[in-house]
């Protein structure tokens, strides 16, 4: 796929298949295109050119699709974002029974005993009578996680989702994310936290100018890479 702003040709003819069960981590400086992939494949951005297939939906994108298409793969490919999105007017448990509800259709009762089991799952049990507002950076970003793994999506894509927390809360959701990923649940995530990344991630995909500069195995990123941008970018986030 292809996606411009304007003149600006933010990802360049990018080809990716992502695998189920797999954690993939995007790195790349800024402005290289993280976010505007993640958006893309989630179609919060539309881009002009190419194909994407979540499942069994696929889109020609430069053709109309149908409002039914685009929900499915939005529900399929569940975002957390850096600033969490609660919905602040709603309880923590009702902000997870919401999507099940309202989009999936499920039954109501189905749907609390899923969030109540979700928001346990990541350490909030404690809290689903709550409003955002009462929680730390740290504990919202848990339930934004609880939030998407109720959609039941295929993927789960994560942009910058520590960059907004202090130190000290960065730790608690990056143990969620590593609970997930020794699950097998199928990730994308951008961070710019590299130990986290050779931590968990199975793959990683480095972006620059929108384009891929490096798509593989964990490990080599990190030792046998002698590509030098890839190299100063470690030095320069260390
Ligand atoms: P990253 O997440 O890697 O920092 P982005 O995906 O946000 O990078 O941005 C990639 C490029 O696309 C940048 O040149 C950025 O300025 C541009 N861009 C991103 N979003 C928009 C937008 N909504 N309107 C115009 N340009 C944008
Ligand atoms: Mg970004």
């Amino acid at each position: 796929m292809s996606k411009f702003f304007g003149e600006n040709e933010a990802l360049k003819n990018i080809n990716l298949t992502f695998h189920e069960g797999e954690t993939t981590v995007i790195l790349g400086p800024s402005g290289s295109g993280k976010s505007t992939l993640l958006r893309c494949i989630n179609l919060l951005e539309r881009p002009e050119k190419g194909v994407l297939t979540v499942g069994n939906q696929t889109i020609e994108l430069n053709k109309p699709f149908s409002q039914k298409n685009l929900l499915s793969i939005r529900q399929n490919t569940a975002m957390v974002f850096q600033s969490f999105n609660l919905f602040p007017h709603m309880k923590v448990l009702e902000n997870v029974m919401e999507g099940p509800v309202t989009v999936l259709k499920k039954d109501k009762e189905v749907a609390r005993q899923k969030a109540q089991q979700l928001l346990e799952k990541v350490g909030l049990s404690h809290k689903t009578d709550q409003y955002p507002s009462q929680l730390s950076g740290g504990q919202q970003q848990r339930v934004a996680i609880a939030r998407a793994l109720a959609m039941e999506p295929q993927f789960l894509l994560f942009d910058e989702p520590t960059s907004a927390l202090d130190p000290e809360l960065e730790g608690e959701v990056l143990k969620v994310l590593k609970d997930l990923a020794e699950e097998g649940k199928s990730m994308i995530i951008v961070t710019h936290n590299l130990n986290f990344a050779r931590e968990v991630a199975d793959r990683i995909l480095f972006l620059e100018n929108g384009e891929i500069g490096y798509d593989g195995v964990t490990e080599n990123f990190f030792t046998a890479n002698n590509n030098e941008r890839i190299q100063q970018f470690i030095k320069s986030m260390q």
